[in-house]
């Protein structure tokens, strides 16, 4: 795959003409294939004008919108490296990542303009700020349609030039910018292409966001590159959603799994007809397989399938190919990609490969492999050794056939009196309470110093009265003993990342 990402993605763009390649979810404005292909072009003609160079840093700074994937494949063709943002992001959060990477361009929209015009003056180093829309006194992405600016046709090595540099959910720590070369990327969709092949007619309907990498990969770059239509709404709110399912009668959903838990347990799901669909994956975070199971039996669809990945990994290495998904074990994550190699190692003694059944750290190689983080080396060099194989954080097992199953991440096991609990089984099972509306479990220390479970739950409206020692009790019933969760704490929601992790971090600061 020697192509930039703009020509992997849109090679096929010309053939697919007329056919709607993104739709707004919330009004209906269409953009075709043709019309992509040409804006894209043009506003990269314009960009070039206005001195974007290739290497440059520019950060897309909006919400999902139609315009985004314009906005990308126009600064890639420019020849610049594309740091997404998160909308929600504050002017000092925004700065930092600006000053991070060293950006010198922001294309936001205009709603967010004040945070954008605040963060360029924290770090410094912006030359200027385009709007997607339209605002006074900056140039727009509409405006710029109208160039007659040759197009630029910088030199750009796919191998070693960063085409996409997201930064990381911040989960366990700092979010830090992830290199990614157009390589990585465009060889990644390639890869995935076998289970995420969505083509013309199919409609994908884009709620979880682009700027994250999952959102990035599985709602723009791989349906784009397909001929498939995506449908952009610009933030979930469960009444918005449905009503995009029905209405744009959506075939395939790729969410995180907050979205399955609405699908599988909230009552207005019912007042929609939601009979287009035709499967569901789920990525970005654990997955319980009863609730894949739930939701799908509702929906009357094959069990949701799962995708495995992260930002390092330009996302990804498993998926349950959409052909299997009903053969898949329940609860997988899916079977490693072509071109990739994984190893599970024991998380006791590090050299020592694990077999099928037995869990320990997975760690992958292959061409998907991020280049490295940036201007962070010994962070680069504690996730990739030597050898190339890099060092998930994730612990995990398969079967003997090769289906992946994804346990925890190695820093959130508690370790009560020497056995190792996993956070994501213990909700999982709270989650089948049907007084619980969700729930969130991370190590606490009693009074001895052990480290014991502690549950977060949110119950449900028509539970106010779930007690403590009944949570416990529920749980004490359908595990072993050193799992029980030994402390209860209702809260009203549980803190998540905009690609649906548990922010356990937060709970933490909270007790
Ligand atoms: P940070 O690295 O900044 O702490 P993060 O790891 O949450 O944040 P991402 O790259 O968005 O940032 O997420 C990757 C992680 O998401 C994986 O390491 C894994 O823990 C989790 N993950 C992804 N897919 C799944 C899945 N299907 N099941 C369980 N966990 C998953
Ligand atoms: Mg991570």
């Amino acid at each position: 795959v020697e192509l930039p990402i703009h020509e992997a993605v849109l090679g096929r763009a010309a053939e697919f003409g007329d056919a709607p390649a993104l739709i707004d979810g919330t009004d209906g404005t269409t953009l075709s294939y043709e019309q992509v292909d040409r804006f894209h072009r043009r506003i990269a003609a314009a960009l070039a004008e206005a001195g974007v160079r290739k290497g440059d840093v520019l950060a897309l700074h909006s919400p999902n919108t139609i315009a985004f994937p314009t906005a990308f494949y126009a600064a890639t063709r420019a020849g610049a490296s594309v740091t997404t943002v998160h909308p929600l992001a504050t002017a000092e959060e925004f700065g930092k990542q600006l000053k991070d990477c060293a950006a010198r361009w922001i294309v936001t929209v205009s709603p967010l303009l004040d945070t954008a015009r605040r963060a360029a003056d924290l770090a410094g180093g912006v030359k200027e700020i385009f709007v997607c829309d339209s605002a006074p006194g900056h140039r727009s992405l509409i405006d710029m349609l109208g160039s007659t600016a040759p197009e630029p046709e910088p030199a750009i090595d796919p191998a070693e030039d960063v085409a996409a540099l997201p930064y990381s959910s911040g989960t366990t720590g700092t979010p830090k910018g992830v290199m990614l070369t157009h390589r990585q990327i465009a060889t990644n969709l390639a890869q995935l292409n076998s289970a995420i092949n969505a083509g013309p007619g199919d409609r994908i309907l884009a709620v979880l966001p682009f700027f994250h990498i999952y959102g990035l990969t599985a709602l723009m770059n791989a349906p784009l590159r397909h001929g498939a239509t995506v449908v952009v709404l610009p933030r979930f709110e469960l009444e918005t959603f449905l009503a995009a399912i029905q209405n744009h009668r959506i075939t395939g959903l790729y969410v995180a799994p907050p979205i399955v838990l609405a699908l599988a347990k909230h009552p207005l799901v019912a007042q929609y007809d939601l009979s287009s669909l035709k499967y569901i994956i789920s990525a970005a975070a654990p997955l319980d397989a009863r609730l894949a199971v739930a939701c799908a039996e509702r929906l009357g669809l094959p069990p949701v399938g799962q995708a495995y990945g992260m930002t390092e990994l330009s996302p990804g290495t498993h998926v349950v190919p959409l052909d299997a998904m009903r053969e898949a074990p329940p609860g997988t994550v899916g079977k490693l990609i072509a071109g990739t190699e994984m190893r599970i190692v024991s998380l006791d003694d590090p050299g020592k490969d694990l077999g099928p059944g037995e869990s320990g750290e997975i760690l992958i190689r292959g061409p998907q492999v991020m280049k490295g983080y940036l201007g962070r080396p010994d962070a680069t060099a504690a996730m990739i050794d030597e050898d190339g194989w890099l060092h998930t954080g994730d612990v995990g097992h398969v079967d003997e056939n090769g289906w992946l199953f994804v346990v925890d991440r190695v820093k959130e096991l508690i370790k009560y009196k020497g056995f190792q609990v996993a956070p994501a089984e213990l909700e999982a099972l709270l989650l089948t309470h049907p007084g619980i509306a969700d729930a969130a479990v991370i190590g606490a220390y009693d009074d001895d110093g052990n480290e014991v479970p502690h549950a977060h739950v949110v119950r449900q409206p028509s539970a106010p009265e779930l007690s403590e020692g009944e949570v416990m009790m529920y749980v004490a019933e359908r595990v072993a003993p050193y799992k029980r969760v030994r402390r209860v704490t209702f809260i009203d929601a549980v803190p998540r990342a905009a690609s649906g992790k548990i922010l356990r971090r937060e709970l933490r600061e909270r007790t």
